[in-house]
């Protein structure tokens, strides 16, 4: 079966010094995983660049999601490939632009000659102006415009061969998963928190979940809301690993025990807490959360410290410093967003008080919690989550 070219380049990936064979066989492993369910695909770095070759009948648009969704990749070309004769490679060209008049009538073009092998005989601006010349001589219907093409076309004379390609599709940029450490999100069904997972995945992150639930007061349809959302992430990421706990008989607790304006805090804390201890059995270095200063009462800076102060992991909170409409542009762009606006219920809106603390005084809530048997609410709630594996 014939193959088909894409020309893959890393972003961010080839800035690391010393580092960057390390980097680059990474990326090179996770663009073979995303591309490992076509039969007989390949790909390999050649001089700074991952060439990618899969069987030619399978779509362009198939492939290309599958790479720009590899963390790490900057973007994705379909290439032709020629041999390193300017002749040839302008008889490739022009049979392309042929096929894009057909396709899409395409009636203007523009050729960007580049010249990575200094040995190659014919420079930069000449390849563009001799190629160009070809597609003229072919192409009856074809004039060049200099300032808007309709199509631009590159022609990168490298050291192993000629490659001719129009477009860079855009991929998400970042560093490869797994090249830094890992993480556990504290994942609701909101807008917030799958962006706040795919930020630091797209930092090269590894991701676990955490889940809580009021079951019954939260209905099953609630959870299979956050695993449709979690499967999404896990589009990206590769299966994720979700670890489910029911907080009701701890909220149950708070709303006998302590004043009813601090329940959200409080059944905050006790998230952070259980989410530590499991993070700590599963080996992540780190807590995730969706939180946005000033969003809601909870997400004050004093409602911050106070929720804090409970774990000595780090918390990182990716998106403390965005706007509401920015997130939600980004939950559209990753493709989270109409799951996350389906309108079911979450654990922290059973319960919710008439009237939050917003400026919480830890003191104040420490007293409250005195009241609870806290180590033993956290053990009995761990011990009783279950685990769910979700795949892409
Ligand atoms: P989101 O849109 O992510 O739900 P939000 O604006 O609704 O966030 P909160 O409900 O206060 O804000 O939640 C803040 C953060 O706490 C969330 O981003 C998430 O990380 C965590 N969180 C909230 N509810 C849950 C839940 N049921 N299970 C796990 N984590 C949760
Ligand atoms: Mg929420």
């Amino acid at each position: 079966m014939e193959k088909k070219l894409y020309i893959v380049r890393c972003g961010e990936v080839a800035l690391k010094g010393m580092n960057k064979p390390y980097f680059e066989r990474i990326l090179l492993e996770r663009v073979r995983k995303a591309i490992e369910c076509y039969e007989d695909a390949e790909a390999r770095w050649i001089d700074g660049l991952m060439f990618v070759r899969v069987p030619a009948d399978i779509p362009e648009d198939d492939v290309i999601g599958r790479c720009v969704r590899v963390f790490g990749v900057a973007s994705v070309s379909p290439a032709i490939e020629a041999p390193k004769d300017i002749n040839e490679i302008g008889r490739l060209a022009a049979e392309y632009m042929m096929q894009l008049i057909e396709e899409e009538g395409v009636r203007t073009f523009k050729v960007k000659g580049k010249r990575a092998d200094k040995s190659f005989a014919v420079q930069s601006p000449e390849i563009g102006k001799q190629v160009g010349a070809i597609i003229l001589k072919t192409c009856k219907v074809l004039s060049v415009n200099v300032h808007e093409p309709d199509v631009l076309l590159t022609v990168d004379v490298r050291r192993e061969g000629a490659y001719i390609f129009r477009d860079k599709i855009k991929g998400f940029g970042g560093l490869p998963l797994g090249t830094n450490g890992r993480g556990m999100i504290l994942m609701s069904g909101g807008i917030d928190s799958p962006v706040a997972a795919f930020m630091m995945a797209k930092r090269g992150m590894s991701i676990e979940a955490v889940h809580f639930h009021s079951y019954p007061y939260t209905s099953q349809r609630a959870q299979k809301k956050v695993e449709d959302l979690v499967k999404v992430l896990a589009g990206y990421m590769g299966t994720i690993r979700m670890h489910v706990v029911n907080l009701l008989p701890i909220q149950e607790q708070i709303v006998q025990n302590c004043p009813e304006d601090e329940t959200t805090l409080l059944v905050r804390r006790f998230m952070m807490r259980i989410a530590e201890e499991i993070a700590v059995r599963n080996h992540n270095m780190m807590l995730i959360t969706g939180e946005d200063l000033g969003q809601v009462a909870s997400q004050t800076a004093e409602a911050l410290v106070v929720t804090d102060s409970v774990v000595k992991m780090p918390v990182m909170r990716p998106l403390i410093a965005m706007d509401k409409v920015d997130i939600m542009d980004k939950a559209r762009e990753i493709g989270t967003y109409d799951i996350s606006i389906q309108p079911y219920e979450d654990c922290c809106t059973v319960f919710l008080p008439k009237h939050p603390v917003t400026k919480p005084k830890l003191e104040r809530i420490e007293k409250s919690e005195s009241a609870l048997d806290v180590q033993a609410l956290v053990d009995a709630a761990v011990a009783a989550e279950e685990i769910i594996e979700i795949r892409p």
